[in-house]
């Protein structure tokens, strides 16, 4: 349990160290929504060794929508700019989001933007 708990301690401070570099990268806005507020570099793969590629800067309202978060799927379409997002990680990860919560709306920007899930 112990070690679990310092793995993982240790795994979150490797994505802090990528703060700066995904800052830079998202302008310090939150890559889903463009919030200005409260952003924090993610894993978009848990279990993967974090790189600035399966990295995300978000907002904390976009972060409880990425740890699986509930949302009425109308009131994001202020993330569909995030969908013809230049960095894959950004464009997959909210179209992964979308989908999850069957915004229908999106689908067609999805399809539109290539973005292959
Ligand atoms: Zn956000």
């Amino acid at each position: 349990m112990a070690k679990g708990y310092e793995a993982n301690k240790q795994h979150q401070q490797e994505i802090a160290q990528f703060g700066k570099e995904l800052g830079r990268r998202a302008h310090f806005t939150c890559e889903w929504c463009g919030a200005k507020a409260g952003l924090a570099p993610v894993a978009t793969i848990p279990t993967a060794e974090p790189e600035v590629e399966n990295l995300l800067l978000l907002c904390a309202p976009c972060r409880a929508l990425h740890v699986g978060g509930d949302a009425d799927p109308n009131r994001l379409r202020h993330l569909e700019g995030a969908l013809w997002s230049s960095e894959p990680v950004v464009a997959r990860s909210a179209a992964a989001l979308l989908r999850r919560l069957g915004a229908d709306w999106a689908e067609e920007t999805i399809e539109e933007a290539g973005i292959d899930l």
